[in-house]
């Protein structure tokens, strides 16, 4: 007898880092654009918002006191202290969409992707790599969004960081930004494929 659970499909945790300056953001915008079907989590920081940023779309914008009572009711799936601010991913924006059978994609710092994946093992980490820390550094350089300390401590966080890209499913280099996409949404279209995903759909074949 199939139980009502093996019909069931759950959605897929997708979880991309990489440090900063490797061009995250623009991947992962061109990514959800070509797959609709992605749902972008919107994480919690304490982080002031920089220009042109929106509550509740960029981040949800909270103060330390907030953030850390969220964490004392257990209300983040993950959280981290990044470059001096709290980042967490809350268990609603990841939850129900997950039940509901659709796939959500995490973009957050290494030390959260590590307890991602500890938490939910089932997960597809993917981790994006600068061509080399020369150009990394001229990104982060160009960027020009923080004072020069804070750049030149997120360039240190980031060389920390490339160790330990081998603790990620996979490694995607972002050499030419097309490729790179092109890449990450064929691992997705396979993982979306692992028998252990998709058995649900044995029943109804048979
Ligand atoms: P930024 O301040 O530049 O928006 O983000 C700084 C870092 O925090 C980035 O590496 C970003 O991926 C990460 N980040 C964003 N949201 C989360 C989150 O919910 N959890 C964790 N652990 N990191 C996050």
């Amino acid at each position: 007898m199939i139980s009502e659970e093996t019909h069931k499909k759950q959605g897929m945790l997708i979880v991309l880092s990489g440090p900063s300056g490797t061009g995250k953001d623009t991947v992962l915008r061109e990514v959800v654009s070509k797959d609709r079907t992605l749902n972008l989590s919107v994480s919690a920081t304490t982080r002031p918002p920089r220009e042109g940023e929106v509550d509740g779309k960029d981040y949800y914008f909270i103060n330390k006191k907030n953030f850390l009572n969220m964490v004392k009711e257990g209300k983040f799936l993950e959280y981290a202290k990044y470059c001096g601010n709290y980042y967490g991913t809350p268990f609603s924006e990841v939850d129900g969409l997950l039940d509901a059978g659709k796939d959500v994609i995490l973009e957050i710092e290494i030390d959260g992707g590590c307890q991602v994946k500890k938490r939910c093992p089932e997960a597809v980490s993917i981790f994006i790599v600068p061509p080399s820390i020369g150009v990394l550094r001229q990104r982060i350089l160009n960027r020009g969004i923080d004072n020069i300390n804070n750049m030149e401590d997120r360039l240190e966080t980031a060389k920390k960081e490339l160790k330990f890209a081998g603790k990620y499913d996979y490694i995607v280099v972002n050499d030419n930004l097309e490729e790179c996409v092109l890449n990450i949404l064929s691992i997705i279209k396979s993982e979306r494929m692992k028998s252990f995903r998709i058995n649900y759909i044995i029943n109804e074949v048979l």
